[in-house]
């Protein structure tokens, strides 16, 4: 059954507090697949400076009082009211003219979006309101001038305009890091799909999650708002090229130095390995690539496949077989089970495509499919923005200038041949920055040369084989923990990349000043700075007890020929450098026998170790383990531990500690340094539960 709206809803924005109507009647939005109205949108008569310094004042200060990971935890809560609503969105997404597997890349792949920046943000970042970037910098020889960069939220606003395609993934992906690094947002989705936007941003406010003003919504034109914006803002945008570069050439973006990141036109590409004939699974791996990505979302997606390389004796091949599974999808009504591809977002949306194949046509030729008469399995051909997929084919591609410039936003392709891989590459090339490229090869030759040759003009490169056919989340999926964006004619903007993208919402900061200040100003123990040696073992603090800085200095340990021997007997590692005095005096490195690290690291632990039953309740590993200076038989070994981070965790008993561990020998020398995990009780004795 066709799913649609019994009566045109009026839309309507989220500003400064309060849901509002634009001042007049409104644009209709239709549905894509029927041509009925959904809605009406308009947001003319808002004020869109008051709304960006409601944001700024309310919604940011009220973000930036919770750490990290209580923002992370929000973005879980979130993500689970959000898949409790996810029938409605999906009934709505029909009338996008998507079919209900397109709305899962859409809405369960956009909630997905925020379940991985949380978890994501839980792992890698401090239970912190400021975040450390990089190591400390030594300025000074005695210790008492250092630097350390720091990283804190910007206290603007992170407006976000959003394209047609994906009303929700569009604004999850770029509200779940901004959120984490502790910016409110103001969401403008285009406005043609606006009322799916609209209705997952009322559930998500009626959740209460997100600290008051931390999120708003404009449903129609954007009006003067970037004339609004300061320099403590970010701008970002996906759409059009044209559009995009408008608002990068905005006076006020350029004169207040305003972030701003977009995503644009990108003629991504795939290539066929030289290696991958017909008979090969690669070969059929890439048919069926093209082909989906030709189809799904209609060909409505930033990273579907535009231009086919293919090796000039497999053009052929590739056509007859793309064309034939091509031929087999069932475009029609979204709704309808057996309905594979959909309607583009608009009658307007189809003209445009037409026209784009128009001037692909200088260049190509159609082989399959027909963009004038279309031919649909259910719903109406005429009234619904049905197109069927067009395949091109381009026989002189490095003569030809629209295949590499023109993009037509919808289910087409243009397969061009090439003779070796680095014509391969200087095709894809061509399209001047792209999103996305995909190697089909098995050959690591062709992997190395075809990636290597690429990755400049590319921000995410799939290589697709027989081994990774099952497992492979394929071209067109943009992931939260991979860059999303590329250079050039792609945008030149970079989202997603997981934490990568949460920086992009912070300031960082250069500070320098004596360790001491600096610990204080990052929460963070370091070389130099204050440490404190009670008579109580810090293994004996639940975290509720324990600072940064608590330290241990444990007594000496000496380190004997028996000991080397029997840990190598022990451990089977009896390497020549712990047991041979010749060959290890031969070595460059050494002065006769040395000890293991790991003896090493195995004695140090025994000198700093507490072993009664206590508030640390395992050690989860180190890192950044580094063996300094060799230990000879007869060396004393001694450790300095310091508490160096606390991380109590949220909805749990316990929390991380990471220990500074020095390991000295009797010349004060440092043999090993590295940092000591562990997972520590909030309280001690423990509360039964
Ligand atoms: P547009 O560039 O027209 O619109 C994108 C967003 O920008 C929409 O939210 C739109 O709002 C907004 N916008 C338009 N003008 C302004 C302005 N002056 N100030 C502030 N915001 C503005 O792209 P469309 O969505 O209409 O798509 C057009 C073409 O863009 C497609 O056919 C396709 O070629 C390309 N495209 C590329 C994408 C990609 O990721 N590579 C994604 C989507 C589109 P409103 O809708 O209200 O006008």
């Amino acid at each position: 059954m066709t799913a649609q709206a019994a009566s045109p809803r009026i839309l309507e924005s989220f500003v400064a507090g309060r849901w509002t109507r634009g001042a007049k009647e409104g644009k209709p939005l239709l549905n894509a697949a029927t041509g009925e109205p959904v809605a009406l949108i308009d947001a003319s008569g808002l004020d869109f400076g008051a709304a960006l310094e409601w944001g700024r004042s309310v919604g940011g200060s009220n973000l930036r009082k919770y750490s990290f990971h209580e923002r992370a935890t929000m973005l879980k809560a979130l993500a689970q009211a959000l898949m409790d609503h996810k029938e409605e969105f999906y009934a709505e997404n029909f009338l996008t003219g998507a079919t209900r597997a397109d709305g899962w890349i859409d809405i369960e792949g956009g909630i997905g979006t925020l379940f991985a920046y949380s978890s994501k943000g839980r792992r890698e970042l401090p239970n912190a309101k400021v975040l450390t970037d990089g190591d400390v910098e030594p300025l000074s020889k005695d210790n008492t001038f250092s630097a350390q960069h720091i990283l804190t939220p910007l206290e603007g606003i992170a407006v976000h305009i959003n394209a047609f395609n994906f009303p929700c993934w569009g604004m999850l992906e770029k509200i779940a890091p901004s959120l984490l690094a502790g910016v409110p947002c103001l969401v403008k989705p285009a406005s043609q799909t606006a009322y799916l936007t609209e209705l997952m941003v009322r559930r998500i406010l009626e959740t209460g999650v997100l600290p008051y003003g931390a999120l708003q919504l404009v449903s129609g034109s954007a009006g003067d708002m970037l004339d609004h914006l300061t320099g403590q803002d970010v701008l970002t945008f996906t759409g059009s090229a044209a559009t995009g570069q408008m608002l990068k050439a905005h006076p006020n973006v350029i004169r207040e130095a305003v972030r701003f990141t977009m995503e644009a036109d990108s003629l991504n590409s795939a290539i066929l390995g030289t290696d991958a004939a017909p008979d090969t699974p690669e070969f059929e791996l890439f048919v069926k690539e093209v082909a989906r990505e030709m189809t799904v979302k209609a060909g409505q997606k930033c990273t579907a496949i535009r231009r086919v390389m293919v090796p000039r004796a497999h053009v052929e091949p590739v056509i007859v077989a793309l064309s034939a599974r091509l031929a087999k999808t069932v475009v029609g009504d979204p709704a309808a089970e057996t309905t594979r591809m959909g309607a583009l977002a608009s009658l307007a949306q189809r003209e445009e495509v037409r026209e784009r194949i128009a001037d692909l046509s200088k260049d190509a030729e159609i082989v399959a499919g027909d963009p004038g008469s279309v031919k649909v399995a259910s719903g109406d051909a005429e009234a619904g923005a049905f197109l069927n997929p067009v395949l091109m084919h381009c026989s002189k591609p490095f003569d030809a200038q629209s295949v590499h410039d023109v993009e037509a936003f919808g289910p087409v392709a243009t397969v061009m041949p090439y003779d070796d891989v680095a014509e391969a590459v200087a095709l894809a090339k061509r399209g001047k920055g792209s999103l996305v490229c995909s190697v089909f090869t098995n050959d690591p030759r062709v992997a190395e040369d075809a990636v290597l040759g690429l990755a400049s003009h590319h921000g995410r490169i799939l290589i697709g084989n027989r081994d990774s056919a099952k497992t492979s989340t394929g071209h067109g999926s943009p992931l939260p923990g991979l860059v999303h964006g590329g250079p050039g004619r792609a945008g030149g903007g970079e989202e997603l990349g997981g934490m990568r993208s949460v920086k992009h919402y912070m300031q960082r900061t250069a500070v320098q000043g004596t360790p001491r200040l600096l610990s204080a100003v990052t929460g963070r123990w370091i070389g130099g700075a204050d440490a404190e040696s009670g008579s109580v073992h810090p293994f004996r603090k639940s975290l509720e007890e324990l600072r940064i800085g608590d330290q241990l200095v444990t007594g000496e340990r000496e380190v004997t020929l028996a000991d080397i021997e029997h840990f190598a007997n022990f451990t089977g590692d009896t390497f020549y450098a712990h047991m041979d005095e010749a060959a290890a005096k031969a070595n460059p490195f050494f002065d006769g026998r040395v000890a293991h690290g790991y003896l090493i690291v195995s004695f140090a632990a025994g000198l700093f170790v507490d072993p009664a039953p206590g508030p640390v309740l395992a050690n989860y590993g180190v890192d950044n383990l580094r063996f300094l200076t060799p230990v000879n038989p007869g060396d004393r070994l001694k450790v300095r531990l310091t508490a160096k981070e606390i991380n109590p965790r949220i909805n749990a008993d316990h929390g991380e500690v990471r220990w500074d561990c020095c390991v000295t020998n009797q010349a004060d020398e440092t043999v090993a340094q590295y940092d000591v995990l562990t997972m520590v009780a909030k309280a001690w004795p423990l509360v039964e539960a």
